[in-house]
C-alpha cells in the first residue's frame, strides 16, 4: 500500500470539503480529498427534481459565481456548480475511496483508506450526515418496497404509498407522487406539517390535506409493515391500510462510530454534538478538525451549506498559524 506524506487530508467532497480544498489550493499546502461516493455524494443522491431553500449565492464557496436560472437552483444545476469549481480548479480530489480509520501520532495523522495510506500533519473530517437514515425500527422496515431515501415518482404512479414524516423531504415526495398519479398517505408522528416546511410549498401541502387529495394521519406511527399493508397506531386506534410502497423520511445522522474511533467526543445529551472549538473548528483532539454540517451532531437542522460555508476559512487560518 502506497504511504502518501502530506499537509491536510480532507474526508468528504461535500461542498463543504470541497471549500476547504479551495483553501488549502490557495496557500499552496499538499492537501488530497477523499471522497468515498461520487463528487458531492449527498448532492448526487437527493431527489431527481429537488429544489434547494437557498438562492444560489447562498450556496458559493470561496466567492465563486453560482449562475441559477432562478434564484433558488435545482439540485443540476448546483451538481454542476460543485464539479465546475472542483474541475476548473484543478482541486486534489480522490473519488470511490473510503476512509476506514484515523490514527493519531504524536506529529501526524495516519490515515488508512481502502485504496491507501496516508500520512497528514492535519485532518479535516467534512463527512456530513446523509449516509445514515434514522430508522423507524419496526417489523417489515428491511422488506425491499421500504425506502429511506427519494429519488422521483415515476416508480409510485397507480401504487398506494405510505410517506413518513413532515418535513422538506417528505412534503416534497408526497406532493409529486400524488401529482405523478400515486395515491398518497402520509404518517406524521407530531401534529402538524414541520414549521421548516418551505414558506412556498406549505400551503400546497396543507390545501392537499384539507381536500383530501393527499390523507394525512397526526400523531401517528406505523407499527408494522406487511407485503401489501401497513399497521398504523392513530391516537383513535389501530389501523390496516393497503400498501404498496413505505418511503420513510425520518432523517439522518452523522456516521458517530467513525468520529468516535478518530478519539472526537461528543455532548451527553441526546444531541450528541462533537467536541470542537467554535473559533477553530479544531476538535478535542489536536489537529483534527470538523466542517460542514457533521458539527451539529443529531441536531442535523442546525448547519447547513449557507452557515457552514465559513468553515473552510476558520480551519485554513487556524491551521495556517499552526504549520
Ligand atoms: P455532505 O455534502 O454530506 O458531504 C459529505 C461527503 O463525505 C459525502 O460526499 C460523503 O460521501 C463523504 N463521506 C462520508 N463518509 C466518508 C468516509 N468515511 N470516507 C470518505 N468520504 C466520506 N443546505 C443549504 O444550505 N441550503 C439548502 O437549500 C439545503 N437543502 C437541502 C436539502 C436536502 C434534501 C438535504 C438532505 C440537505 C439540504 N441542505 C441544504 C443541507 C446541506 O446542504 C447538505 O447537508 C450538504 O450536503 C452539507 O454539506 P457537507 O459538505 O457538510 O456534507
Amino acid at each position: 500500500m502506497k504511504n502518501t506524506h502530506i499537509d491536510v487530508l480532507i474526508i468528504g467532497a461535500g461542498p463543504i470539503g470541497i471549500a476547504c480544498a479551495l483553501e488549502c489550493k490557495k496557500r499552496n499546502w499538499n492537501y488530497v480529498v477523499i471522497e468515498k461516493g461520487a463528487l458531492t455524494n449527498s448532492l448526487f443522491n437527493y431527489p431527481l427534481n429537488m429544489t434547494f431553500f437557498s438562492t444560489s449565492e447562498k450556496l458559493e464557496i470561496d466567492d465563486i459565481p453560482f449562475i441559477s436560472n432562478n434564484p433558488k437552483p435545482t439540485r443540476n444545476e448546483a451538481l454542476e456548480y460543485y464539479r465546475r469549481v472542483a474541475t476548473s480548479k484543478k482541486l486534489n480530489i480522490k473519488l470511490y475511496e473510503d476512509v476506514a480509520s484515523i490514527e493519531k501520532f504524536e506529529n501526524y495523522f495516519e490515515v488508512t483508506t481502502t485504496k491507501s495510506l496516508y500520512n497528514s500533519k492535519k485532518v479535516i473530517i467534512a463527512t456530513g450526515f446523509y449516509d445514515i437514515p434514522n430508522l423507524l425500527n419496526v417489523p417489515g422496515e428491511d422488506l425491499p418496497k421500504v425506502f429511506h431515501y427519494y429519488k422521483e415518482a415515476h416508480p409510485f404512479t397507480l401504487q398506494d404509498i405510505a410517506v413518513v414524516g413532515a418535513s422538506n423531504s417528505s412534503v416534497d415526495a408526497a406532493l409529486e407522487i400524488y401529482r405523478k398519479g400515486g395515491n398518497v398517505t402520509m404518517i406524521i408522528r407530531g401534529d402538524s406539517i414541520g414549521e421548516r416546511v418551505k414558506y412556498w410549498v406549505r400551503p400546497d401541502i396543507l390545501n392537499r390535506i384539507e381536500e383530501g387529495s393527499i390523507k394525512a394521519y397526526f400523531n401517528s406511527q406505523i407499527k408494522e409493515i406487511k407485503d401489501n399493508e401497513i399497521v398504523i397506531e392513530t391516537p383513535k386506534d389501530k389501523l390496516t391500510l393497503p400498501n404498496d410502497y413505505v418511503i420513510a423520511l425520518t432523517g439522518y445522522r452523522p456516521n458517530f462510530k467513525f468520529l468516535a474511533e478518530a478519539g472526537i467526543e461528543f455532548s451527553e445529551d441526546e444531541k450528541h454534538i462533537p467536541n470542537y472549538n467554535p473559533e477553530t473548528m479544531e476538535s478535542n483532539v489536536a489537529g483534527l478538525y470538523l466542517a460542514g454540517v457533521i458539527c451539529g451532531g443529531m441536531e442535523t437542522h442546525k448547519w447547513f451549506i449557507e452557515n457552514s460555508r465559513i468553515h473552510a476559512k476558520i480551519i485554513g487560518n487556524h491551521i495556517d498559524s499552526k504549520l
